[in-house]
């Protein structure tokens, strides 16, 4: 008898049954979770087995049978189903949308599997070359000993303070107490020594025969933290999954944790969705930074699919096994983070002093701009601290968040501004290679001789970035040894972890560069930080802005003072033509707390999130009123359908507009804006209207955004 596999497929939901699953069939064996090769159309697909059913609706002539079933791996288990499942039903895709583009390519692609000789049911099974040379490599390597037990003695090397204790008890509590699983918000100032504390909860969870997923915001940040665990826990396998991999790599290291030959996973947002059969523990560092948001295809949120992940995955474990609890922590907490902490939605863990006796929190001064003598962009007050601490030989970091030379090349003559031909945006002047470069297209081209509307020979750099701020100081401080750290300099591969090196071997007097200078560094010797120019964030329209200015300079500014002899001189300066802004006088007294109060009762009042939910509808077309055009019809129908479902009341919907970049390589790009208060709600609504709009087979491409970051 033959038997019904229902397979989700990554291709568009529209053309699919009811529920988005292909049916097929097949005469063999097979089970949940496994991975098959389909044919679709004239294709081959690899799919993923999501039920087995006795019969199916589709009619006999059109159903087809599947052509192999994936062998050499384990199928992927019910707790990774349910995970993506909810990532489809949340974010409004098919669950194959989600769950195939999660999984290493090579595993996704038809071509790269070889067939294996029938079995005694005359059905075929693939399997993938690199796969199977990696299950004989394992097989040959003796069985060794699981001793990763025994590093719980090891990583407690490091004798934890009363707070970090505390933090500690109150992780490993969760993962036996009755109660429904709460995520722990680890909330600790920058070198409180959180990593400490999620290191220690890892050691527990690794005792205990579980696996640990480690989550972080950069690719940079892996290789230190990669060392820290591989040092301190050195019988624990530590495999790591980010988008700096080679596909193959990828793929084995992906591998090992979906077979449970890992202890310890670390990685970027992408970790999220791996298959770990054996979680124990998740952690989610620096759960503020922007980049766990997904900013195409499936835009998820990894922080956000975690704490899913642990709550349902805990639930779904019953009470006789362990939870799997989740930590998120941060110095600066997002404003969703920090309001459900304050419900009582999250268990809150504080640190509320850096750990090690030699540091201390840095003093934050203003410096202002107005009336104030400037040379090269920097302040007296700012050239005068740094002379004195390259005079000392110790490290400065000189912050920037602005890549290129000058944000713009502009004609004095005629007013000609050097702007990308195929954007809404000026083309940054890059000194380096004498070009222009778009920030957004990756349009370029060489750095016109004369203004090319009038010809003048005299063309001005505007403003500055990076390159221009190391300049400067090359000629303000000729004798220092200076570089820089930004995208631009950083394309090599390892060449950003040997720059924060220098910093550490004390191999450099000054490092300019934008945030990839916060992210998370531990830097001991580093005693002053500047900010040249912060104000642009200030006067933002977007409301997010003053969140992520103020995350953004409380993380740098915890960059100095983390230990030394000095380190309780540490300054960090900031120059500004605001210095009365509220902003800088909570930054000012290092007073998190405050700041997050008055911004949420900002938003509060607002009825922006986190009190309330949001989604924008997206249209790209050829010019701006096709995009606006599908949007205003798109409107229409939502307002007929919110009406229908009795939901007008609950569901806003806002005029369409072109975004803040409203053209980007020559495409022009609106959005429309959902807001609501009640989840349930927007979320039926959403699916209703979403598939209305995909039923109408518009011909401007659109997609969907839940929770989007910049609107
Ligand atoms: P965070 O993650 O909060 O920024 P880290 O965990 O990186 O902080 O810790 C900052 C520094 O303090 C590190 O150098 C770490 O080794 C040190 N540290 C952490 N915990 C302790 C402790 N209990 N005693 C002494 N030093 C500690
Ligand atoms: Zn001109
Ligand atoms: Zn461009």
């Amino acid at each position: 008898m033959p038997i019904f596999l229902r397979i989700a497929l990554d291709v568009p939901v529209a053309i699919a049954t009811g529920d988005g699953l292909y049916d097929y069939r097949w005469p063999g064996a097979a089970e949940v979770g496994q991975l098959v090769i389909v044919p679709f159309g004239s294709r081959r697909l690899v799919g993923l087995i999501v039920e087995i059913a006795e019969a199916t609706t589709i009619e006999p002539a059109r159903l087809r049978d599947a052509i192999a079933i994936v062998e050499g791996l384990s199928p992927l288990s019910a707790e990774w189903l349910e995970l993506v499942r909810f990532a489809a039903r949340y974010y409004h895709r098919s669950l194959g949308e989600v769950a195939l583009p999660s999984l290493p390519s090579p595993l996704r692609q038809a071509d790269r599997y070889t067939m294996s000789p029938p079995s005694a049911d005359g059905t075929f099974s693939a399997y993938l070359p690199s796969i199977a040379r990696a299950i004989k490599r394992a097989e040959r390597m003796a069985p060794a000993e699981r001793k990763a037990g025994h590093d719980e003695a090891v990583a407690e090397a490091v004798e934890l303070n009363a707070m970090q204790a505390e933090a500690l008890a109150v992780i490993l509590e969760a993962r036996t107490s009755a109660t429904p699983l709460l995520p722990i918000l680890l909330y600790g100032v920058t070198g409180s020594g959180k990593t400490e504390v999620y290191l220690r909860a890892t050691a527990h969870t690794i005792a205990a025969g579980l696996q640990a997923l480690v989550l972080v915001p950069e690719i940079n940040l892996t290789p230190q933290l990669e060392e820290t665990f591989r040092q301190r826990l050195p019988h624990a396998r530590v495999a790591s999954l980010h988008s700096g991999h080679a596909d193959g790599q990828r793929l084995h290291q992906w591998w090992l944790a979906h077979e449970g030959k890992v202890d310890v996973l670390l990685g970027t947002r992408l970790a999220v969705l791996a298959s770990m059969p054996r979680l124990g523990l998740i952690v989610v560092d620096e759960e503020h930074d922007a980049s766990y948001k997904q900013q195409e295809g499936l835009r998820y949120s990894a922080r956000d699919l975690a704490i899913v992940r642990a709550t349902r995955g805990s639930e779904r474990q019953g009470r006789e096994a362990q939870a799997i609890p989740v930590v998120l922590a941060s110095a600066t907490p997002s404003m969703e983070t920090w309001a459900r902490a304050e419900q009582g939605r999250y268990r809150k863990a504080v640190l509320s002093k850096r750990a090690s006796s030699d540091a201390s929190l840095p003093t934050i001064r203003l410096v202002p701009l107005l009336h104030a003598k400037i040379q090269h962009g920097l302040t007296g007050a700012v050239h005068e601290a740094i002379a004195d601490r390259v005079a000392r030989r110790e490290p400065v970091l000189v912050f920037h968040n602005r890549r290129g030379y000058a944000p713009v090349l502009a004609c004095g003559a005629c007013g000609w501004l050097s702007d990308c031909p195929r954007c809404s945006v000026h083309a940054v002047f890059h000194q380096a290679d004498r070009r222009l470069h778009c920030h957004h297209c990756g349009w370029q081209q060489r750095v016109p001789r004369a203004c090319p509307s009038c010809g003048n020979t005299d063309l001005a750099a505007i403003g500055r970035g990076t390159q221009r701020v190391e300049e400067s100081l090359r000629s303000l401080f000729p004798s220092a040894r200076i570089a820089r750290i930004d995208r631009d300099s950083t394309r090599k591969k390892g060449a950003a972890s040997s720059l924060l090196e220098a910093v550490h071997l004390g191999d450099l007097d000054i490092l300019v560069g934008t945030q990839m200078l916060a992210k998370g560094h531990d830097f001991r010797n580093v005693t002053l930080v500047c900010v040249l120019d912060a104000d642009s964030a200030l006067y933002s329209h977007d409301f997010r802005a003053s969140e992520r200015l103020f995350s953004n300079l409380m993380q740098v500014a915890g960059r100095a003072g983390r230990g030394g002899a000095r380190s309780g001189e540490a300054e960090v300066l900031i120059q500004t033509l605001a210095p009365e802004h509220p902003l800088f006088g909570a930054l000012v007294r290092h007073d998190f707390t405050r700041f997050a109060a008055s911004l949420l009762d900002e938003r509060r009042r607002a009825g922006l999130p986190p009190f309330s939910h949001q989604a924008v509808l997206r249209a790209e077309g050829k010019t701006a009123e096709d995009a606006l055009a599908f949007l205003d019809a798109s409107r229409t129908e939502g307002t007929r359908i919110a009406d229908e479902l009795g939901s007008s009341d609950k569901v806003t919907l806002y005029d369409p507009v072109p975004m803040t970049i409203a053209r980007i390589a020559g495409v022009e790009r609106a959005q429309l804006l959902i807001e609501s208060t009640v989840r349930p709600a927007f979320h039926a609504f959403l699916d209703a209207w979403l598939a209305s709009l995909q039923a109408a087979r518009a011909r401007t491409r659109w997609h969907i955004e839940v929770d989007p970051l910049d609107i």
